[in-house]
């Protein structure tokens, strides 16, 4: 039998993931992301889908991430009416990505009158047809087969595999940066024949983990010898979570005295209930701290605020205290009160703990940057600027290799995605030279045939 995908998205760059897989009888879409996240405004994101969205039959999603669910409700806009399928902490995680999206987007479009890429209604529809199957529990899609299992990126996130007659293709979705704290490791994709795989960090090496809690003490100290406050930027799933249990550990285990923490997010708040959640999708030690009665993402001195009157209330709080805040790049969100606030104050520290991406608030600011114009406001930034490493939830290039070899003998081609083009291509060679294995590095709007 012959299929074909064609790379409608996620090709050089890292966002908008979108990939349509045509089987014969069934046309299957993987993900549908926006493009460039710190703009929703951007052109690109408006522009009409590349094909007709009321032809597709089915809709598979990997993970809540907005560059691979962003433009679900305009495709359901657009005319798909089709069924939506991802793990139930995907479909939950994603009511909540819509619902802030549209809270930005209305923003946005007040300010920059750029429009609505989709309304409310669209969101709710595509959630009505949206069903959900757990991780390894298989189903029917015509004469396919689909089986999600743990990408290990984030709560919910997936690898996709859809087979027929023996044979299967592999969407890695986003790869995990196992091991992780709050997760499980990553499922390895054995006895495929075909992947189209990430790669974000596809020719970079990943510093280690081991010194990013350390280095986050140091700046939580450093604040409360400064008497000043700590920003942390942060992205509301799974970053936020894991600063949370760090904070969590230091605190309960008494080797950090406790410190007013405040996470200022909604999102991020309402996104740590969803991991409160699904207890069984958390690692061993996450669900034995649960099993134990104690809450590894709650600890004395943390205190949320999911109100507006009580985020604009921490400024009259005394130092020291940390702040936690969205959105992660300072695109948006709260953080940007509160850079207003303190980035003009001495004793005052910015900490990134996630990729800023160029052009971004974050990114100007970590370049070294010492004006800003924030919401019309110009700011002098006296505050010290710093960012810790070891936190991505990526796979760095050895980690997507040996997600790749695991597939086996059977591997006959490797599509590589979602990447910067150098990374992509550079991981495409090393499949090559390392595992002897066909690699491509697809442009936009490739089609390409396979055996399935
Ligand atoms: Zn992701």
């Amino acid at each position: 039998m012959k299929s074909t995908v064609t790379f409608h998205g996620g090709v050089g760059t890292v966002t908008g993931a979108n990939f349509l897989l045509d089987t014969g009888s069934q046309k299957i879409l993987v993900d549908c992301g926006i493009l460039q996240q710190e703009n929703a405004c951007s052109e690109e994101n408006f522009a009409p889908f590349s094909y007709d969205a009321s032809a597709i039959d089915a809709l598979l999603v990997t993970h809540a991430h907005a560059d691979h669910i962003g433009r679900i409700p305009k495709l359901v806009h657009d005319g798909y009416k089709g069924p939506l399928y991802s793990t139930p902490a995907t479909k939950d995680l994603a009511a909540l990505m819509f619902d802030d999206a549209l809270r930005v987007m209305k923003e946005r479009d007040e300010k920059q009158g750029c429009g609505m890429l989709y309304e409310k209604e669209d969101a709710e529809r595509a959630l009505a047809a949206w069903q959900v199957h757990d991780y390894r529990a298989p189903f029917s899609l015509g004469d396919m087969s689909v089986e999600f299992t743990d990408a290990g990126h984030i709560l919910g996130a997936a690898i996709v595999r859809v087979s027929r007659a023996g044979k299967s293709i592999v969407f890695s979705g986003d790869v995990g940066n196992s091991p992780e704290p709050l997760l499980n490791d990553t499922e390895m994709p054995r006895n495929s024949d075909y992947m189209v795989v990430e790669s974000v960090y596809g020719d970079r090496v990943h510093e280690g983990k081991e010194g990013r809690k350390e280095m986050l003490r140091a700046a939580v100290e450093e604040t409360r010898k400064n008497k000043g406050t700590l920003l942390i930027p942060s992205f509301s799933i799974e970053r936020t979570q894991i600063l949370l249990f760090e904070l969590n550990e230091m605190v309960e285990s008494g080797s950090m005295a406790p410190i007013p923490v405040f996470l200022d997010s909604p999102l991020a708040i309402r996104v740590t209930d969803v991991f409160r959640r699904y207890k069984e999708l958390l690692s061993p030690t996450l669900r034995a701290r649960f099993e134990g009665g104690d809450d590894p993402f709650s600890f004395p001195g943390l205190k949320v605020t999911p109100n507006i009157g009580q985020s604009r209330d921490i400024h009259k709080e005394s130092d020291p205290k940390i702040i936690i805040a969205g959105a992660g790049m300072s695109g948006g969100g709260r953080i940007r009160e509160h850079e207003r606030e303190y980035l003009p104050m001495k004793n005052a520290t910015l900490l990134f703990v996630g990729y800023q991406a160029p052009g971004s608030l974050g990114r100007r600011i970590q370049d070294g940057e010492k004006h800003v114009v924030i919401d019309g406001e110009h700011i002098r930034i006296k505050a010290s600027v710093s960012a810790l490493s070891g936190y991505s939830g990526h796979a760095d290039r050895d980690q997507l290799l040996s997600f790749v070899e695991s597939a086996g003998e059977k591997l006959k081609k490797v599509f590589v995605t979602m990447g910067e083009p150098k990374s992509s291509l550079f991981l495409a060679q090393r499949i090559k030279d390392f595992l002897g294995v066909e690699a491509i590095v697809p442009e936009k709007g490739d089609s390409l045939e396979i055996e399935l």
